[in-house]
């Protein structure tokens, strides 16, 4: 497993990089349109249809030929998928190099262009020196109103790290969307009313069933996943943000809990994507050099935290009838979580020390959603 790191860094508009860039667009928008034009829009085809025309007419070098044609069937799918007109792109597009095309050094950069190989100075910012050990992969060169930047990623292996930090529970989709084990709570009211409205609007379109109603329906469907996905990247950004490189984040395993309609249910029954939450959590997490562990969800939300036996939930909360420990329900379960061993696929239920003062067991929730 590997870990990445994108940095950022400024460099100096010179007229070969424009070139190409300029190039490299025109070529993207050269074969999107050959393509548009003969209905073919996959890689393979498109390569056929036009790779030597293409290298010949923008005098670009093989690999920027291979990106362009990349990028112009990307857009052409896409176009495909939400019935657009012919793609239009920008003067100046991103444009990708990898290890045939870039090489780094701490003081330079050397690029392939149109008219060969060009060395560029670069400054690291200090805040960026912790990552020179690491090695490069992929850069991509941006126009912006500010300027030209380059955006080189760098990988290392994850083997490297030591997870000698702290556990953290993350518990997703009960009475909260997520509830974390150093007791950040997500409360998800602001993502039910909003999936309320979403509902709200898509059945009266859908009893309309008029054209332009329909359009509108894909309009709305599109909005609802970016606000989806927006959502859970703030989430999943709040909880990466509190943890350290070396530690372990524990969640449950919920591939396939979709269909179950128990405890869950709440939330799903609002279409909430929690395995797309749990992706963003993971690779924020590997990015910043955090571990995660995926457990069973077995009896998570129904152990006590403090002594291990079987407890009771109700109106979100857990109470334990051996102990008499009572405490919010989804903080209980992400602390199971947190105590997971992880060398045994289950939640350790004979943890027999309780791991937090007695007047945590009021903690209110902090509404964060
Ligand atoms: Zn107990």
């Amino acid at each position: 497993m590997k870990n990445f790191v994108t940095i950022k860094l400024k460099i100096p508009q010179r007229e070969e990089i424009l070139e190409a860039m300029g190039q490299y667009s025109r070529a993207v928008g050269y074969i999107a349109d050959k393509g548009f034009k003969a209905g073919v829009f996959k890689r393979y085809d498109l390569h056929h249809l036009c790779y030597y025309d293409v290298k010949e007419r923008f005098g670009l070098p093989s690999q920027f030929v291979i990106n362009a044609n990349r990028v112009a069937s990307q857009t052409l799918k896409s176009v495909r998928t939400n019935r657009g007109g012919k793609p239009v792109f920008k003067e100046f597009l991103p444009l990708p190099f990898d290890k045939r095309t870039f090489t780094f050094s701490s003081d330079k950069i050397s690029l392939t262009t149109i008219k060969g190989r060009i060395d560029v100075a670069i400054e690291v910012l200090e805040y960026y020196w912790k990552y020179l050990d690491w090695s490069p992969q992929t850069a991509q060169i941006v126009k912006t109103k500010k300027g030209l930047f380059i955006h080189i990623t760098f990988s290392r292996d994850i083997q490297d790290c030591v997870f000698d930090g702290e556990t953290i529970g993350v518990d997703v989709g009960i009475n909260h969307v997520a509830v974390t084990s150093n007791k950040q709570f997500f409360s998800g009211g602001k993502i039910k009313s909003c999936m309320v409205k979403f509902k709200r609007l898509r059945s009266k379109l859908q009893a309309k069933g008029t054209r332009s109603s329909k359009r509108l329906l894909r309009k709305l469907s599109r909005r609802e996943r970016r606000f989806k996905a927006w959502a859970n990247h703030n989430i999943s950004r709040n909880i990466v943000d509190s943890c350290e490189a070396g530690d372990t984040i524990v969640m449950e395993d919920i591939k396939g809990i979709r269909k179950n309609k128990g405890r869950k249910f709440n939330f799903w029954l609002y279409g909430w994507n929690f395995y797309q939450l749990q992706i963003f959590i993971e690779y924020k997490a590997v990015r910043k050099g955090v571990r995660i562990v995926k457990v069973s969800p077995y009896l998570t939300s129904q152990t006590c935290s403090r002594c291990g036996n079987l407890g009771f939930r109700s109106k979100g909360f857990f109470r334990c009838p051996h102990c008499g420990y009572s405490l919010n329900a989804d903080l209980n379960a992400s602390l199971n979580l947190a105590k997971h061993d992880s060398m045994t696929d289950r939640v350790s239920a004979a943890v027999n020390q309780p791991n937090i003062p007695n007047d945590e067991s009021k903690a209110h929730p902090v509404n964060r959603g």
